[in-house]
């Protein structure tokens, strides 16, 4: 748990405010992320306090902006930008702490604000609440074109994710669902060759309906041998 950096009071779970002195607490790029501020700023507007956001750069690979609001310490990342940042702060992780991700699962959900939705900083219209991978326990405001909201303490979270393992489990559950779908082609695939051989053979209706039918978009593969089948029974 963290601790207030003013008083040393611990912090509320999920929050960057202290309880007893009032003081935001910096989790998510102090002693992360040394920044320097670009723009003091932007065009960019505060989707919690409705003022400029400030530009700041975090030196990664070179100059890598993002936007800051110095009020509530929140974060707006281009599309993509989230991503590089986690994957060059928290790197080198082998394993899935699925106990770990669980704990972070449930304590992400607890934040200083209460559910609402909020306007993308850069166009004004209404983001998208979207979870932030699989277990992360963070929700990201997300607007499709111009990229993602993170209220201040969430970076932290997804840092602490990262850690435990997260992306991998991410990727892992992506696979299976690959192979799954995989497989369920596989069946659909064997189950349309031998229906017409169980009905006793081609007529030339049923030839006629595999052409209409969804086998024409969905496999072209089977679609050509079939094809092929229906030229060799017209020939004869
Ligand atoms: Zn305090
Ligand atoms: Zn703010
Ligand atoms: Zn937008």
């Amino acid at each position: 748990m963290a601790n207030c950096s003013s008083c040393s009071a611990p912090l509320p779970q999920g929050s960057i405010r202290c309880e007893y002195c009032g003081g935001l607490n910096d989790t998510d790029l102090k002693g992360v992320h040394y920044y320097t501020t670009h723009e003091n700023e932007s065009e960019r507007i505060c989707p919690r306090c409705t003022i400029s956001l400030k530009t700041i750069d975090l030196n990664i690979n070179g100059r890598f902006l993002i936007e800051r609001c110095d009020e509530c310490l929140g974060l707006f990342f281009d599309p993509n930008e989230l991503e590089t940042l986690l994957e060059a702060t928290v790197s080198n992780v082998f394993t899935i702490d699925r106990s770990q991700l669980d704990n972070i699962n449930s304590t992400g959900k607890a934040g200083d604000y209460p559910v609402s939705y909020i306007k993308c900083p850069v166009c004004s219209t209404i983001m998208n609440r979207i979870n932030f991978g699989i277990k992360s326990g963070v929700i990201v405001d997300r607007c499709k074109e111009h990229g993602v909201w993170l209220d201040g303490g969430e970076l932290r979270h997804l840092f602490e994710w990262m850690k435990a393992g997260g992306k991998l489990l991410q990727q892992e559950r992506e696979e299976q669902r690959k192979h799954s779908e995989e497989r369920e082609q596989e069946r659909e695939k064997r189950k349309l060759l031998t229906q017409p051989a169980a009905g006793g053979g081609y007529s030339d209706d049923t030839s006629f309906d595999l052409f209409g039918g969804s086998l024409r978009n969905s496999d072209p593969d089977l679609f050509d041998i079939v094809k092929g089948a229906i030229r060799f029974f017209t020939k004869e």
